[in-house]
């Protein structure tokens, strides 16, 4: 389900191995069918033109959690009617997508995360402004990404102001953590319940939007094993089947979980240069029941990922020419024409000698 970059970079895994790759989404054209995929350009809502695209397939995986719940619940009878292999499944889906589901389920897996209050329905309004901390941040409860749909708010005559200017009240509101860093964890699991997942990495956020990842970040030896048993609790407390990425905020040994996103995840494009299989051959290998890697923690080397937004997207400038001139720099673009500001069009993978200043001169 989707046809974007990451559907794309799945199709570039899956498609060596033998398979054959059928993307669903409404777009025509998309990144994923110019690595191979067959599109079947529809609207989520369109039953009928999901339902046979279900039965042109052997299983189903998704790039993009945003999906109606008027196609989850189609592809959830599906699969049970006719022994569709669906991973993860449209209840972690379900979860995902909706912030406020999402932030229960980390606290009833022992998970700390943000304090969090619902906005549901006008009575909300009076309840949140009397409870929470400043500064916080209003969230759309669904549909939001890369930061859309979020305002900050400094004291209670901000949020004031930032609620009653909702058209619609599906939203929670988040107090606001001073990290110093973030960091997240792209972790996979079985159906046999077995697990396979990447080091933690340190990400670096611009403008609400992921700018670099560190792979593997630095962490104290403590807070590393705890980030990786806050993503083993989150997979079995939901039994989940599937690649994951999921984000944390840290402050002086202090771990609060952000969010995860039921697919792979962009701070896991590293994954493609680091000599080892990548975040889109687990999704693969857990979609088809091929075998477990033998390692738990797979051993990687270091990577520094760094985003190309619309604004930064300049093939034949001095600055790509010049990484494009050194083998440890390697371009992963997604094959989309429009570069609108804030629109992700690819990434770098550095895996040189020096990862720390690989972009420090970037701008
Ligand atoms: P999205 O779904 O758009 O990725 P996130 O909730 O992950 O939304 O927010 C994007 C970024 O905004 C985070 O990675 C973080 O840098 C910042 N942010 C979001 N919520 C908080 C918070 N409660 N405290 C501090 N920073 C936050
Ligand atoms: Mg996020």
């Amino acid at each position: 389900m989707g046809s974007g970059q990451l559907a794309r970079m799945f199709c570039l895994e899956a498609i060596p191995y033998g398979y054959e790759v059928q993307v669903y989404s409404p777009e025509r054209n998309s990144p994923a069918s110019a690595a191979g995929a067959k599109e079947t350009v529809a609207e989520y809502e369109d039953e009928n033109a999901l339902n046979s695209f279900l039965r042109r397939i052997n299983a189903l995986t998704f790039e993009f959690e945003n999906i109606p719940e008027i196609a989850l619940s189609t592809i959830e009878k599906f699969s049970e009617k006719n022994g569709l292999p669906v991973h993860p499944s449209p209840n972690c889906i379900r979860i995902a997508q909706n912030r406020w589901k999402e932030k229960n389920t980390f606290v009833r897996a022992g998970i700390p995360t943000v304090n969090f209050y619902p906005v549901f329905e006008e009575k909300d309004k009076a309840d949140v402004l009397s409870r929470t901390k400043y500064p916080c941040i209003l969230k759309t409860n669904t549909m939001g990404y890369d930061g859309k749909g979020q305002i900050k708010c400094k004291n209670e005559n901000e949020l004031a102001q930032a609620l009653s200017s909702l058209e619609k009240l599906d939203h929670i509101v988040e107090e606001f953590f001073p990290f110093s860093e973030e960091a997240s964890v792209i972790f996979a699991r079985f159906s046999d319940g077995e697990v396979s997942y990447f080091q933690p990495s340190k990400n670096v956020h611009t403008n609400h939007i992921l700018d670099l990842t560190f792979h593997p970040g630095n962490f104290p030896e403590a807070v590393r094993k705890r980030l990786i048993e806050y993503a083993r609790k989150l997979a079995e407390t939901i039994d989940y089947v599937g690649v994951f990425g999921i984000e944390f905020f840290l402050k002086d040994g202090e771990i609060l979980c952000n969010e995860f996103a039921p697919r792979p995840h962009n701070s896991g494009h590293f994954s493609q240069n680091a000599g080892t299989l990548t975040q889109f051959s687990l999704q693969l290998r857990t979609l088809c029941g091929l075998p477990v890697p033998k390692a738990e923690g797979l051993p990687t080397n270091k990577v520094v990922m760094k985003n190309i937004l619309g604004e930064d997207y300049k093939p034949g400038s001095t600055l790509w020419n010049r990484a494009l001139g050194n083998p440890h720099y390697h371009l992963h673009l997604y094959g989309k024409t429009e570069a609108r500001n804030g629109r992700k069009m690819g990434h770098w993978n550095y895996n040189g000698p020096e990862p720390e200043r690989a972009f420090s001169d970037w701008l």
